[in-house]
């Protein structure tokens, strides 16, 4: 079956994978020069590399680390020691760990809680664990109906004293989600804190030795192109192309540089889109479907990536660190942390800018001349004295648009890989799935849009038969 794809991100060229896998044929068709979306990067005149996010591959990721069994690259990944580090702003330059020793879950996270005793009091720690009480006796359900709650809403809830809030989950919330405690859904937090506390190596850390474009999203293509497949870039989809029936009838693929406009046909179609576009692309007949109608709770937010060249050695941690900064979230020195940006004599920082919303329009000289004041107080040590340490160069990449806001009351408007319409199907991390915006998040909504697609057009039940069938307009 000719299964026509839309955008070339993680969820997209998952599902492609997943497709041949089936004896299917995906085209894939992704609208900008590069593969990758939101794990896109690009290497600059002097050979670096800089990348659309500082991305983290977790214990708790089990699809995508298949993944990376199933294209035989697993060795690509960097897992780091079985620590969380952050910033203290009151002690500048100084961090504070929680280390995770060697033994079954959740054994490891108490006894990384219980060890730390830099940033909660005993008694907080035991407000703490009797608030969690109902997340772990009732589990997902109970997690997923905190969705009315945000964050600090629920800590209220549950009595748990803010200081909490304050120390540990602005840094948590923002490195998962890009906003704050106040905004941030409880599910989101209690999701993330049951993979952590019930997977031993759930919160394990892994970084790629090199550029995801080249060390991921490379692989993957020419996984899907050697089984049958195709990938095309500079493949903007313009328009979805119906039939009276309210089926796709094709992809309008818009023409570069003069070329005209393409009509890609195809047995089956799917948007593998942000949500952000694909709204922007649903014909007028759809839009009315409830489905879709959903699809208006769900908005991109904003972030900034940013990479600081050096002149000398700024930290040899070789870890992801959480800054505890108001402008910034999570950074690593990739000079230690990746194998490809290794370099023994100078620091390259990727920080992630978030909340971003304020920042987002201004120029790239302001935000770095922010982001200098906040380095400041992270590495003191490197920018007193007579010789204070340079900024070689840097690169901005703003993202206005990133994962979908997961504020209170998003779950109930991410849709199912299965739509309406009997030939169009979705992918994309802000598809239901358990693992909410993420790369896990966006893998597994393909391999479940593949999965789907093969179940639907299965033994049998070929494509005709299926365009036989006596209802196939939309519900
Ligand atoms: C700064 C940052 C840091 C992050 N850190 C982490 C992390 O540490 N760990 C983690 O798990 N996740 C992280 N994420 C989230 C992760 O990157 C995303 O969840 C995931 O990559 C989304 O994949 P996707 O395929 O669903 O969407 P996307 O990657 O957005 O892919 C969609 C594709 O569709 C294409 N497209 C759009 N319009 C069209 C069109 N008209 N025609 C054809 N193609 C089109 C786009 O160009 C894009 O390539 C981070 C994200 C950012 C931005």
């Amino acid at each position: 079956m000719r299964v026509a794809i839309a955008g070339a991100g993680l969820a997209g060229l998952a599902c492609a994978k997943y497709l041949v896998d089936k004896g299917h044929t995906p085209i894939v068709l992704e609208r900008r020069d590069v593969l990758g979306g939101k794990i896109a990067a690009w290497k600059d005149a002097d050979g670096d590399w800089y990348e659309t996010g500082l991305h983290i591959f977790f214990g708790a990721y089990p699809n995508m680390l298949q993944l990376f069994k199933e294209l035989k690259i697993e060795d690509r990944l960097q897992w780091k020691q079985h620590s969380m580090i952050f910033n203290q702003p009151e002690k500048p330059g100084t961090y504070s760990r929680f280390d995770f020793p060697d033994i079954p879950a959740p054994w490891n996270g108490l006894v990384a809680i219980l060890r730390n005793n830099d940033m909660l009091t005993w008694m907080e720690k035991i407000r703490f664990g009797i608030g969690l009480i109902p997340a772990i006796i009732k589990g997902q359900k109970y997690v997923e109906e905190m969705d009315q709650y945000s964050w600090s809403q629920w800590m209220k809830k549950q009595n748990i004293p803010p200081r909490i809030e304050k120390e540990v989950f602005i840094a948590m919330s923002k490195a998962l989600n890009f906003i704050n405690p106040d905004e941030i859904s409880a599910t989101i937090l209690l999701t993330a804190l049951n993979r952590f506390l019930q997977e031993k190596n759930g919160s394990k850390m892994a970084f790629l030795d090199g550029s995801p474009t080249e060390r991921l999203c490379q692989p993957l293509q020419d996984y899907i192109v050697s089984n049958g497949g195709e990938v095309r870039l500079n493949a903007p989809l313009k328009e979805i192309l119906l039939k009276d029936d309210q089926s796709v009838d094709g992809f309008l693929i818009r023409g570069l540089d003069g070329q005209e406009d393409e009509v890609l046909k195809a047995d089956i179609y799917l948007s593998a889109m942000p949500v952000d576009p694909l709204k922007v692309l649903l014909p007028k007949s759809w839009q009315e479907l409830d489905y879709f109608k959903k699809l208006d709770g769900l908005v991109g937010v904003p972030v900034v990536n940013l990479h600081l060249w050096f002149d000398r050695k700024l930290t040899d941690i070789d870890h992801l660190l959480f800054s505890r900064s108001p402008l910034l979230s999570v950074y690593a020195d990739m000079s230690n942390t990746c194998r490809e940006y290794f370099n023994k004599d100078r620091s390259m920082l990727e920080l992630v800018l978030a909340p971003a919303k304020d920042w987002i329009s201004k120029p790239d000289s302001e935000i770095i001349e922010a982001t200098m004041e906040e380095l400041k107080k992270l590495f003191p040590q490197h920018f007193e004295g007579d010789n204070p340490t340079q900024l070689l160069k840097y690169h901005v990449v703003k993202t206005p648009r990133s994962v979908y806001k997961a504020t209170p009351g998003r779950q109930a408007c991410r849709p199912e890989q299965k739509t309406p319409i009997s030939n169009f199907y979705l992918a994309g991390d802000y598809t239901m799935q358990q693992y909410l915006g993420s790369m896990e998040g966006a893998v597994l909504s393909g391999k479940l849009a593949a999965d789907v697609i093969a179940k639907d057009y299965s033994e049998g039940k070929n494509l005709t038969s299926v365009e036989n069938q006596e209802t196939p307009t939309p519900v």
